[in-house]
């Protein structure tokens, strides 16, 4: 139903596509609208942004009305003390105050959280957290693709954080011994080690012919391919050490593991039997570990949880 008051507007921003998407209400969020344009992000931000208007413009055209805030997923995040985006793959967002460009642009609030976040809040409000663990508070969500991310969501509601990096596990010291030099200035992060290309450039190191992640984790099944076995043990080891220092602070009720890495089975066997060996606890590791459900929804339906008030009242009345 077209309700002004509960409707959840929300974009997802990413290198290829603009998908806009609206949900019936927060506690029932049926799908009202959903399209997709081009980003061509090769015309530049002020193209970008035209594409982002021409899709609230649809938007409205197609719900007969204009809310007063929409939820944007982005790449990279926002520095809270410039105002100016940072870390996007879409280089050409970096530096400009997407926010407030967006907020004049479309005359409405614009709430905003990196892909990452957005893909925690989606599965935490309406995806598999709400079908598994609908209980669950604190949920950590991860993405292992060709890069590390995360979000942290704390009664449906992103911790985006002081600086704008809350959940940023992906750029944590894991390895500092081994590994190239991350885009964001340090050796040895979560992601140089475990993000996809970084575990196939291991592979190809140990004498492996170039592969796929996919390809390495079939060639270590037949059991016949040592560079394989070493790489996914890497992997698995790797992967319970960085996932502790999380769970060691956050102690989340259920972990949700994201991105093309997270179809690996062994991260969900022997993956957690690394992790229980190195977080601080003294019985049996039982958080719930979790494929997502939702796919490449997830962006655009949590850019629409973002502008959700009731969770964001509930959040104050925590505090
Ligand atoms: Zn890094």
């Amino acid at each position: 139903m077209k309700d002004l008051k509960t409707n959840l507007w929300g974009i997802d921003l990413g290198g290829t596509k603009v998908e806009g998407a609206v949900l019936e209400s927060a506690s029932f969020p049926q799908v009202l609208f959903r399209h997709r344009l081009p980003t061509e992000s090769s015309q530049g931000y002020e193209h970008i942004l035209g594409q982002i208007k021409q899709m609230v413009d649809h938007m409205e055209s197609s719900l007969g009305y204009l809310p007063a805030k929409i939820g944007i997923a982005t790449p990279g995040t926002r520095n809270t003390k410039t105002a100016t985006m940072r870390n996007c793959n879409t280089t050409c967002l970096n530096g400009r105050m997407l926010k407030e460009d967006l907020e004049k642009l479309l005359g409405m609030e614009v709430c905003m959280a990196n892909d990452a976040n957005c893909f925690a809040v989606a599965e935490a409000n309406m995806g598999i957290v709400k079908e598994k663990c609908p209980d669950a508070r604190v949920v950590f969500g991860v993405i292992m693709g060709t890069g590390v991310g995360g979000g942290v969501v704390v009664d449906g509601k992103v911790i985006n954080g002081l600086h704008g990096i809350g959940g940023e596990w992906g750029h944590n010291i894991l390895d500092a011994s081994y590994g190239d030099l991350c885009y964001c200035g340090k050796m040895g992060c979560v992601e140089k080690v475990l993000a996809g290309p970084a575990l196939e450039k291991y592979y190809s190191n140990l004498g492996g012919s170039p592969k796929k992640m996919k390809e390495i984790y079939e060639s270590y099944t037949l059991g016949r391919d040592e560079p394989a076995k070493k790489t996914i043990q890497r992997m698995i080891h790797f992967f319970g050490m960085a996932l502790s220092v999380v769970v060691n602070i956050l102690d989340p009720d259920v972990i949700v593991i994201g991105g093309g890495l997270g179809n690996i089975d062994l991260l969900y066997t022997e993956g957690r039997v690394s992790l229980q060996n190195y977080i601080f606890n003294d019985r049996v590791f039982d958080t719930p570990m979790l494929r997502p459900k939702l796919g490449d929804s997830a962006g655009v339906f949590g850019a629409a949880f973002l502008t959700n008030v009731q969770v964001e009242n509930q959040q104050i009345n925590l505090l």
